[in-house]
């Protein structure tokens, strides 16, 4: 039920105040935006476990699905299906994953509800993902594939 947080602890909360992904929703801090609606936005992840890893958010504050209004859930998870064919169809990923923690348990680092799509090769099968860099040039293109795949879905 939303609102029951017993149990979940997350070490990095804080208030949309102090927020990176409301910053981020509020373009006050810089990211490479695929997605934006009155609701959602999805942008590429700064420290990608593969090219083309994305976060989908709600722009309203929460940390995690407990907090978001039940009827949005929804709406993100069907948002992130939608973003994982756009990121498979840019990428040429073979298979994609959604993921999504709560709590520091659970890894999350970010105490702003988020839903990862991560692109997969057959090369990544088996084997654990180790985080990656990409330069602004590579970021901006990837962005710019995603964005033009989403308007085909
Ligand atoms: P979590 O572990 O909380 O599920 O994932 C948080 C994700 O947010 C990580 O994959 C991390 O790389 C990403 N991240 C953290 N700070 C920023 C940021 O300022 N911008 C972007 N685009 N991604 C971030
Ligand atoms: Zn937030």
């Amino acid at each position: 039920m939303k609102g029951e947080k017993k149990g979940i602890f997350n070490s990095a909360s804080v208030g949309p105040d102090k927020c990176t992904f409301c910053k981020i929703a509020m373009g006050e801090f810089p990211s490479y935006m695929v997605f934006e609606d009155e609701k959602y936005i999805a942008f590429l992840d700064i420290n990608p476990f593969s090219k083309g890893h994305t976060l989908v958010c709600p722009k309203a504050h929460g940390e995690t699905v407990w907090d978001m209004e039940e009827t949005e859930i929804g709406g993100l998870f069907l948002l992130a299906s939608r973003v994982s064919r756009a990121v498979v169809e840019a990428t040429g990923a073979e298979g994609f994953r959604l993921l999504q923690n709560n709590g520091e348990a659970a890894n999350q680092v970010v105490a702003h509800v988020h839903v990862h799509v991560i692109p997969v090769m057959m090369s990544h099968k088996g084997k654990p993902m180790d985080r990656m860099q990409l330069d602004g040039g590579e970021m901006e293109a990837t962005s710019a594939a995603i964005r033009k795949a989403l308007s085909r879905f």
